[in-house]
């Protein structure tokens, strides 16, 4: 009785549904998780509603080195895919922004669904016990405590570093290291960034928040940014943390709805008026007051055009140097894991090594705030659950 179908390791969201599916494929499987309960992260997700998938789900919303390796797994399991199963469960849900899904009650609704959905394939769980050993000859033998399993087919499936706090750990990068795969280098993202030096100061707007265009490398995003006690944070700040790299800045348009000459025009039609009371008619009167003394312009009849010109344009692009951000004990996400170079995009299994498998967030495939880091987890432990 302890020889398996397949072993997966990890029962977070990638690592139950790929149980589920292959269980009601008739494969024998066992799910392993060192943590007592499953699907933890899940639970805390979206504010304890759980934001499940998002309605524009599409591969241009995922980071990984091969930004094509995603195309095949999202088209396969979609967005309307996991939408029904929750129908099917009769869990009700909202849009609340940006084609974000949530359920109007609790998160725990999602863990019970993919519970039912194991229990359904007849998956056996393996809670609260630790992987000692694995090796591999013909099939993989793998100790947990007292116990030795076997199968055919492993799928590694314990998500990225984030939250050590929640039981997150590295794990599948160093058992894909072992058995040859590559990792891309792993780094927080979905996280707040801190400020030093001149942009210390901003700290005191903590709790202010205002929607902007927040960019950083190639990618602009433009949602809410939150100043906080130690730096930026807010869903903008966030989704370009995750395109974020040291030494880099980030430029922040803090009028995303302005034209290039509004404080020219303005200085037409309201000379008396001064930049603060200006700013102050679109954006939280502290971030107003902050933003115009650093500038240093007060009437705007007192200013020149070309001043005013320039400020247009800070006030459009100001650049923020963070000296880092808050790191995994506060990302969503990973960046980064197994390389996509060493996986087929079809079947999530390893290239060189048979029957090895890699899916969700170990993987180096990332998806922006708002239910796409879900879908991923979804598709990708559908695809595998196809083939184990
Ligand atoms: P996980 O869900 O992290 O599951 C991995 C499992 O492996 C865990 O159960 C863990 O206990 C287990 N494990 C780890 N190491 C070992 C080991 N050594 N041995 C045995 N088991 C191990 N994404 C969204 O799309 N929408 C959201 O609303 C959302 N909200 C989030 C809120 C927070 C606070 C956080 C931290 C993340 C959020 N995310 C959200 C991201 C999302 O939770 C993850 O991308 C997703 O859970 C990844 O799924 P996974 O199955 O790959 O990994």
């Amino acid at each position: 009785r302890d020889q398996y179908d397949a072993i997966i390791l990890g029962a977070g969201a990638a690592g139950l549904l790929c149980a589920a599916i292959a269980g009601q494929r008739g494969r024998r499987i066992l799910l392993v998780d060192h943590a007592d309960e499953v699907g933890k992260k899940i639970l805390i997700s979206g504010g304890g509603r759980c934001n499940f998938t998002n309605l524009h789900t599409a591969p241009d919303r995922y980071l990984s080195a091969n930004p094509h390796f995603a195309k095949s797994a999202l088209s396969r399991y979609t967005a309307a895919d996991f939408i029904a199963l929750v129908d099917s469960h009769r869990i009700a849900w909202h849009e609340k922004t940006l084609g974000q899904l949530f359920c109007d009650g609790s998160a725990k609704q999602i863990v019970a669904l993919l519970l039912d959905e194991c229990a359904r394939g007849q998956v056996d769980l393996a809670l609260g016990q630790s992987v000692t050993d694995i090796a591999h000859v013909t099939d993989y033998r793998v100790t947990i405590g007292a116990r030795t399993v076997t199968a055919p087919s492993l799928v590694l499936a314990t998500g990225g570093p984030s939250i050590p706090k929640l039981g997150a750990t590295g794990f599948a990068y160093d058992v894909a290291r072992r058995f040859g795969l590559k990792i891309v280098e792993p780094r927080p993202a979905l996280v707040p960034l801190t400020l030093a030096g001149d942009d210390l100061l901003f700290r005191d707007l903590a709790g202010v928040a205002t929607p902007v265009v927040a960019r950083a490398g190639k990618a602009s995003f433009h949602e809410a940014a939150l100043f906080t006690h130690r730096g930026l944070s807010g869903p903008a700040i966030l989704q370009a943390s995750s395109y974020w790299r040291h030494g880099d800045a980030v430029g922040i348009d803090f009028l995303p709805a302005a034209t290039p000459d509004w404080l020219l025009a303005l200085k037409r039609t309201q000379p008396r008026t001064t930049l603060r009371r200006a700013l102050a008619a679109t954006i939280p009167d502290r971030l107003a007051e902050a933003l115009s003394d650093r500038l240093a312009i007060g009437e705007l009849a007192a200013t020149t055009d070309r001043r005013l010109t320039d400020a247009a344009r800070t006030l459009a692009d100001w650049r923020f140097h963070p000296n880092g951000s808050e790191g995994y004990a506060k990302a969503e996400v990973t960046v980064g894991g197994i390389s996509t170079a060493d996986l087929s995009s079809q079947t999530m299994a390893a290239r060189r090594v048979p029957g090895l498998y890699a899916i969700g967030e170990a993987v180096d495939v990332t998806g922006w705030l708002g239910g796409y880091n879900f879908q991923w987890a979804w598709a990708s432990g559908w695809a595998a659950a196809q083939d184990v």
